[in-house]
């Protein structure tokens, strides 16, 4: 049986590198060096297009749990990567041209594996899409054409996520302004000199250089909370942080109000609302910190903005990849709303396990739920409606009900289950 994998990036190669495992032929279609997106520079599979860092191997991290589910797994990814790593700490990372070698060595090695250099701008069935967040425009229109315009996403400008334990409620509250719904959100008020402080470390901080093709169209669909402080010193009061509607403001009134949106994944996580920002990651953490609710918070995710093609995953997709409507097209990667080099190969993994049991007419099945795996994919098919991509984090695991007073025993506990989940899966599976 022949599977198409249109894309030759972590995901596609991941899900290729399954399917050959387990006997299929793959025909993978990339389109560098014909086409190349503005970010890829060579015409070689599986290009890191920035840091050469496939972060944590920690086990106390979401990123170094997915590499040891991963390595459960038999992943190419992490195999090619551990062969090419090159000295990081408590990181790994890779020398990316080895990277890409072994990649291909283990692909090529296989008699089935065909490699096609191709744009393509159709979809068809029996395939996955894995062409990742800088899908090429031909492409898009065709994706749209089957999902609709409201399902594709072509940037994303996300606000940070911090862990609910990590806000000081002494100096928060909870309401909802003019009393409009329950009252789910918490408030964080600032005084004046408060506010003065924190304008100035915002519009002062270091930001991320975009590239030329994400700072033409971004700006325009989504200001940064940096950029509206720089139109004047009270934008902001005028705008995100308006301190009105909130009666019960037990702080007295507030010059600034930072509110935080409960996130609607399962377990403690707050969004903040409005943030959306180009900060680099240690001036987010240094400048959101200036907020007096958020003095100790600890980030979930970043904020971020930049050219990112996804797909509104929880309307139209199943956990096991698939269109909810045509079954036997699926996606994988970043398409999807996962975020990462690593996050892309695991759901190219979920996805190869799953197109491989379509094709052999088997029950699709869902990876466990308590994996960081599984949590992924229960993210980006669990109804949302502000749904943004996200990376491996300790966030999206659903509480368990227990108080722990050591976070390190709790994450010991996460991290116990779902080994033991993804070997049973595995034995279970033979995948
Ligand atoms: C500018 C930028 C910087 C990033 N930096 C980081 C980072 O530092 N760390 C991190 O973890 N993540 C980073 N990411 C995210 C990272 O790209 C993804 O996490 C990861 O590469 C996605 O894997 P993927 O397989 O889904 O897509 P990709 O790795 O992008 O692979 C998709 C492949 O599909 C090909 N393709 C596209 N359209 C077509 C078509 N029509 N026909 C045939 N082939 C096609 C592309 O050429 C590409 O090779 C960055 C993303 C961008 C855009």
């Amino acid at each position: 049986m022949k599977i198409k994998i249109v894309g030759g990036g972590l995901a596609g190669c991941e899900a290729a590198f399954y399917l050959l495992k387990k006997g299929f032929h793959v025909d993978l279609y990339e389109m560098r060096p014909q086409v190349y997106s503005p970010a890829h520079k060579t015409s070689r599979l599986c290009e890191l297009v920035c840091s050469n860092s496939l972060k944590s191997i920690s086990l106390h991290t979401g990123q170094g749990l997915l590499k040891e589910e991963m390595r459960l797994l038999d992943s190419l990814v992490l195999t090619a990567a551990e062969k090419s790593k090159v000295p990081a700490g408590e990181s790994l990372c890779v020398d990316r041209e080895l990277f890409q070698e072994n990649i291909e060595k283990i692909l090529f090695s296989f008699p089935k594996f065909n490699l096609i250099h191709q744009e393509i701008t159709d979809v068809s069935e029996n395939s996955i899409i894995a062409t990742g967040p800088l899908t090429s425009s031909e492409l898009s229109k065709a994706i749209i054409s089957i999902t609709g315009k409201d399902y594709f996403h072509f940037y994303d400008a996300i606000s940070p996520i911090i862990t609910g334990e990590s806000i000081n409620m002494e100096k928060a509250f909870w309401g909802t302004r003019y009393e409009k719904g329950s009252p789910d959100f918490i408030n964080c008020p600032l005084s004046k000199e408060e506010y003065i402080r924190f304008y100035n470390e915002l519009v002062n901080a270091e930001t991320v250089i975009l590239k030329e093709f994400e700072k033409r169209e971004l700006f325009n669909s989504c200001m940064p909370i940096e950029e509206i402080a720089r139109t004047g010193i009270d934008s902001m009061r005028f705008g995100p942080l308006r301190p009105v509607g909130l009666k019960n403001d037990v702080f007295g009134k507030s010059y600034a109000i930072v509110q935080l949106r409960r996130e609607k994944i399962e377990g403690e996580a707050y969004n903040i609302v409005g943030f959306q920002t180009n900060l680099k990651y240690p001036e987010q953490n240094r400048v959101f910190q200036t907020i007096p609710a958020l003095e100790k918070c600890e980030f979930i995710r970043y904020g971020a903005m930049h050219k990112n093609c996804y797909l509104d995953s929880p309307q139209i997709l199943s956990s096991y990849g698939n269109l909810l409507k045509i079954p036997s097209i699926f996606f994988a990667g970043q398409i999807i709303g996962v975020e990462g080099y690593m996050e892309s190969a695991a759901s190219g993994i979920v996805v190869g396990i799953n197109i491989a049991r379509f094709m052999r007419n088997q029950d699709l099945i869902e990876f466990p739920k308590n994996t960081i795996i599984g949590s992924l994919m229960r993210y980006i098919s669990q109804e949302n409606n502000n749904f943004q991509p996200m990376n491996a984090n300790f966030g999206l695991f659903p509480s368990d009900g227990i108080k722990y007073k050591d976070k390190n025993l709790k994450k010991d506990t996460i991290v116990m289950n779902a080994l033991k989940s993804v070997r049973e899966y595995v034995k279970l599976l033979e995948v």
